[in-house]
């Protein structure tokens, strides 16, 4: 029995879950607590033209690259989809970052804004699932800004300012959760994966496996 259950869980196809919530809503400690806790659950890194932060790592939080890499790369149909400009800056889903978990069946984590979740729901609609956090209040969306203590009050302003264009969204996302606590949206969006998971469709093993059942039953 357990091969068996071993063998359906290598033959399946993985899923991208899209992440998305107004800056301060909490979707970055989200993301972070369900890829700690789950090894089959990967980070796609994106490629950006921004300028490292302070503390990222290149390969890990993301790809920086030049403005000519970035135009390379686009000229190669590297990209799955990928934002031109937003926030200043150029974002990008890489194509090799992502088709190397989900050929072998392993699910796909993507911290993406609207425009890059919408455009990847649209040519894979089957294996994209879309996640939107909202805070629980504006106050609270403030104050957690304010305490991450990563961002001048300018940087706050403008993150406020942009609340309204990111939140008017939200209803493009298949799945929504209002974030009182961290560790309840965690799980949240775990019970999500999960269901997901189950999905027919995902389960590529099943049908040899539902075969040999019926096979196994008529032979006595
Ligand atoms: P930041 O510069 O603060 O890391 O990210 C700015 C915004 O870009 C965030 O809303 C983030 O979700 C979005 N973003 C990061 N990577 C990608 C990507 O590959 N594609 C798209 N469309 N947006 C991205």
């Amino acid at each position: 029995m357990a091969d068996v259950i071993d063998y359906l869980k290598k033959v399946r196809r993985g899923a991208m879950f899209i992440i998305e919530g107004p800056s301060g809503a909490g979707k970055g400690a989200v993301c972070k607590e369900v890829l700690a806790q789950d090894p089959h659950i990967k980070f796609s890194v994106s490629a950006t033209t921004r300028a490292k932060r302070e503390g990222e790592v290149d390969g890990v939080d993301y790809y920086f690259l030049s403005d000519e890499e970035y135009d390379k790369l686009i000229a190669e149909d590297a990209f799955y989809e990928h934002v031109d400009s937003q926030y200043g800056h150029r974002y990008g889903t890489l194509r090799r970052e992502v088709d190397s978990f989900i050929n072998v069946g392993e699910d796909v984590l993507f911290d993406m804004d609207w425009v890059g979740a919408r455009q990847m729901k649209k040519k894979a609609p089957d294996d994209v699932v879309t996640i939107y956090i909202l805070p629980p209040s504006v106050e609270e969306l403030r104050r957690r800004l304010v305490g991450r203590g990563t961002d001048s009050a300018e940087v706050i302003a403008k993150r406020m300012a942009q609340f309204d264009d990111k939140v008017s969204h939200w209803d493009e996302f298949d799945y929504v959760i209002v974030n009182v606590n961290l560790n309840e949206t965690v799980l949240k969006v775990q019970k999500i994966i999960s269901g997901e998971r189950m999905k027919r469709v995902r389960q590529t093993g099943l049908k040899e496996f539902v075969e040999a059942l019926r096979r196994e039953a008529k032979n006595g």
